[in-house]
């Protein structure tokens, strides 16, 4: 029983050319609610998402998704998860979801995913938090963002300390794996998000 309660995944509202990240988005569902974490995602029933938020409620576990009112038909809002908030912009979505993890994790994605990986890491950097933040790398997805975060640093943009905002980990068992080290309580207040 792992001591984290919340887990927010970000990922596509796609599914990708490659069966391997439909695959690893059901293994994460189904393992999250045998930990009893609760999955906090951005509410679609698409893509990537759509198969983690299913996966859970399928093993019993616990979704909350919070989805801005403007993509609620775009984005076809899950209408089986626990609880689903509907906020008034994409900057209300994001807060309400890194206010409600005790983690991050950033699965295969598009646009979207990128932004939401790269904010809550510049908001590591920035101190506005102190939650961990893991990318789970699937069939080499995780490779060309930490390239690019790579290339900062060696061009004298970023400090080679950024590399300890986040951790990489190879597949979704060994995040399993990861998640039941993670000490409650991690992270500390979310009032600064
Ligand atoms: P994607 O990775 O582009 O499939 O998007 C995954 C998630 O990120 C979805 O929940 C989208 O609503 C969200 N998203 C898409 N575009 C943006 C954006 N420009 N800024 C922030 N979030 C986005």
């Amino acid at each position: 029983m792992t001591s984290i309660n919340s887990l927010a995944v970000f990922c596509g509202s796609r599914v990708g050319i490659n069966p391997a990240y439909a695959e690893a988005g059901r293994i994460l569902g189904t393992g999250l609610a045998h930990a009893g974490i609760r999955l906090v995602f951005g509410g679609g029933r698409i893509g990537i998402m759509g198969i983690v938020a299913d996966a859970v409620l399928a093993a019993g576990g616990d979704v909350l998704g919070v989805i801005p009112e403007f993509l609620t038909r775009w984005e076809v809002a899950h209408d089986r998860v626990t609880e689903l908030v509907v906020t008034d912009s994409m900057h209300t979505r994001k807060r309400r979801l890194y206010e409600e993890s005790d983690a991050f994790l950033v699965m295969p994605g598009g646009l979207g995913t990128f932004d939401e990986a790269f904010e809550i890491i510049t908001w590591r950097q920035l101190r506005l938090h102190d939650k961990p933040i893991f990318l789970c790398d699937v069939a080499g997805s995780v490779a060309p963002l930490v390239a690019t975060i790579d290339h900062a640093i060696a061009q004298g943009f970023a400090a080679p300390s950024s590399r300890d905002l986040f951790e990489v980990i190879d597949g979704v068992p060994a995040v399993l794996e990861r998640l039941k080290l993670v000490p409650a309580g991690t992270g500390g207040p979310a009032s600064r998000l």
